[in-house]
Order: C-alpha cells, then sequence, then structure tokens
C-alpha cells in the first residue's frame, strides 16, 4: 500500500471567480496526484514523515474551455499583480499621458515578452519582470512592478510579486522626470 498525503488548497483558490489566464473563461477546481520517490531531492519539499514512497494529491485550477492548468497560488498570485497593475496605472496615469505608457513582462534575458510569461511549466526556472516603460522628452524610463519567480518548493508554483523597491523607485522617477 502507499501512503498519501493530500495538500489543502489556498481559501483563496476555493472563494470568488478565478478566470482562466488564456482565454477567460470560468475555472473549475481538480484533483491531481504524483508519486514521490522517499529518498528522492523531491520529497524532502513536503512534510511527509510516513515509510516509503508517497502519493501527493492536491488541486490545481482547470480550464474547460481551452484545457490549461495552473497551480492555485500561481493563478491568486496573477490576480492579485492585476490589481497591483491597475493600481500602478492609475498612479501613472495622473503624471502622464497613456501614450507616454506602455507595460510589458520581460525575461532574465532583458527580452520583452509579447504575451503572458509561460507560468505553468514546472520545469522552467526563469525569472519575469513586469515593466512599465515610461516615454518622456523621447527616452524610455523601465519602472519595474512586479516579479514573477519560481518558488522551490512542491509543486513549483511561481510567486508573483511586488517589487520589493516599488515605492522608492517610483518616487525617484517622478523625482528624476521632476514632476514631484
Ligand atoms: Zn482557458
Amino acid at each position: 500500500m502507499i501512503n498519501r498525503l493530500c495538500i489543502g488548497t489556498p481559501i483563496k483558490a476555493i472563494l470568488g471567480k478565478h478566470s482562466c489566464i488564456a482565454c477567460g473563461n470560468k475555472l473549475q477546481l481538480k484533483s491531481y496526484n504524483r508519486i514521490v520517490e522517499k529518498d528522492s531531492e523531491d520529497a524532502k519539499c513536503y512534510n511527509f514523515d510516513g515509510f516509503g514512497d508517497f502519493k501527493v494529491e492536491w488541486k490545481k485550477f482547470y480550464c474547460p474551455m481551452c484545457g490549461k492548468s495552473l497551480e492555485c497560488s500561481t493563478q491568486t498570485s496573477y490576480e492579485k499583480s492585476l490589481k497591483i497593475d491597475k493600481m500602478t496605472y492609475g498612479e501613472l496615469i495622473k503624471h502622464f499621458n497613456s501614450t507616454q505608457l506602455s507595460r510589458s513582462w520581460v525575461d532574465s534575458n532583458g527580452l520583452y515578452l509579447d504575451r503572458l510569461p509561460i507560468f505553468d511549466d514546472e520545469i522552467l526556472d526563469n525569472v519575469f519582470i513586469y515593466t512599465y516603460f515610461i516615454e518622456h522628452n523621447s527616452k524610455k524610463y523601465p519602472f519595474e512592478v512586479c516579479v514573477a519567480q519560481r518558488r522551490k518548493m512542491r509543486e513549483r508554483p511561481l510567486s508573483i510579486k511586488k517589487d520589493k523597491n516599488y515605492s522608492r523607485n517610483l518616487s525617484n522617477l517622478l523625482t528624476i522626470l521632476e514632476i514631484k
């Protein structure tokens, strides 16, 4: 008999409406499982003190329309970043007009993406930065808003957080542009 380890679903994922990041359809929670070998590196991520290999069971978001699946905390983290984006736009638009503002995800090689990063790839260890570009006197000033980074644990969800220097960077930017 193989042991089971059930991982709870975050409350934020259970409550409220969640839309697919790819197609916008309403998401469902779906059960997934996999076998983890007792002595593997992988096993160290889990709080499992039983004997032998074990089966991990957890829920992910699943889109019945396009078939995309995403870890719960990646989805809720992305939803939070949308709010940060909205707030940032609201703040910047007080000082600039919309034609001066552009935004995109940038990967760790500095490449601009014209789409969302691949948030559901479990192997990819890239870091993505959500960046605003402010055009001012024919120059472009970057403003880093959110950082998306793979968490080295369990199902390797992606965590998207507000850049830790967000307030300082914004204030510096406005000072440089002599707007304050
Ligand atoms: Zn979808």
